[in-house]
């Protein structure tokens, strides 16, 4: 239930709102997890008014503000032009898979990475790129590698304002699902930097998605795959499935990519 709804225009507004003890106060952007009936009384501080849909290019960056639509960042990536052109295939693939189109029209890259558990397309992407996250008050940059598995006690009075993506990197991402639509149960995203590095994330289980390999070469990374996924059964799909399927799912986003891992 939501107890007070405010419309800050500005960033600091929007932060000394949030950094109230009392009521319990979150951060709202496309609201379809907020909006929810189910949640306990809370005030929200509606992002909509700050300017932070942005989407920029620049040098070897992608910076996408925290509330831009996942339709407006599948509608921008088209424009991107050969700099981010390896990312182009691999994002829209996770974005379509993470959402319906109605979804996507409301919900933000920021919010989708803060409400999203183990089966979310675009989160394990993100995670293969090694996405930063710029954090407010405090201009702290984390990975998102280092914010996933604490969001519940590093976000509370805290706002995302900013996410930063490597233009150069190319990316490749798999699934099995029940049907083409449905959430995985097992997805893989391969990300691979013109340095050679090579960074490998699984999703389809538990509380989020996982990094199985981030190297200078692709040596050894279907069984790192395997290894990360070797005990992850739940009612979806055992363990063994989902271990020999991560490790199938890597070797496909490398053939896409166009590297050998041996
Ligand atoms: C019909 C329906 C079906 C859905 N199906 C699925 C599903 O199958 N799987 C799934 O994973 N999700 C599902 N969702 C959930 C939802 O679509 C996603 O989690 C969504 O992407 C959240 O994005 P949002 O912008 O709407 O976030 P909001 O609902 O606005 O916020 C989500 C959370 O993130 C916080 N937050 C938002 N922006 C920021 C920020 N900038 N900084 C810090 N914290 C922030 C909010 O305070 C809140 O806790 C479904 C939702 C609906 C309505």
């Amino acid at each position: 239930m939501i107890l007070e709804y405010n419309r800050p225009v500005t960033l600091e507004a929007a932060l000394a709102l949030l950094a109230r003890p009392e009521p319990v106060t979150l951060p709202l952007a496309g609201g379809t997890t907020l909006a929810s009936a189910t949640r306990e009384p809370v005030a929200i501080v509606d992002l909509q008014g700050l300017g932070l849909d942005t989407f920029q290019a620049q040098g070897n960056s992608l910076y996408l503000g925290a509330t831009l639509t996942l339709n407006g960042l599948l509608d921008r990536l088209h424009g991107l032009g050969d700099a981010g052109a390896g990312l182009i295939e691999g994002l829209q693939k996770a974005i379509t898979h993470e959402a319906t189109y109605n979804l996507r029209m409301a919900a933000s890259v920021a919010g989708t990475l803060v409400a999203s558990g183990g089966r979310s397309p675009l989160t394990t992407a993100l995670l293969a790129l090694d996405t930063a996250l710029l954090i407010q008050p405090g201009d702290e940059q984390v990975g998102l590698g280092d914010l996933l598995p604490r969001r519940t006690e590093r976000l509370p009075h805290r706002l995302i304002t900013r996410l930063t993506l490597p233009l150069s990197a190319r990316l490749a991402y798999e699934y099995v699902a029940r049907s083409p639509a449905d959430r995985p149960i097992v997805c893989a995203a391969v990300a691979i930097w013109p340095s050679g590095r090579v960074r490998a994330a699984l999703g389809g289980y538990g509380a989020g998605p996982r990094l199985a390999f981030d190297g200078t070469e692709a040596n050894g990374i279907g069984i790192a795959a395997e290894s990360a996924y070797s005990h992850c059964g739940d009612e979806w799909a055992s363990a063994d499935y989902r271990r020999e399927i991560a490790g199938v799912l890597v070797e496909r986003c490398l053939q896409i990519l166009d590297v050998s891992s041996s």
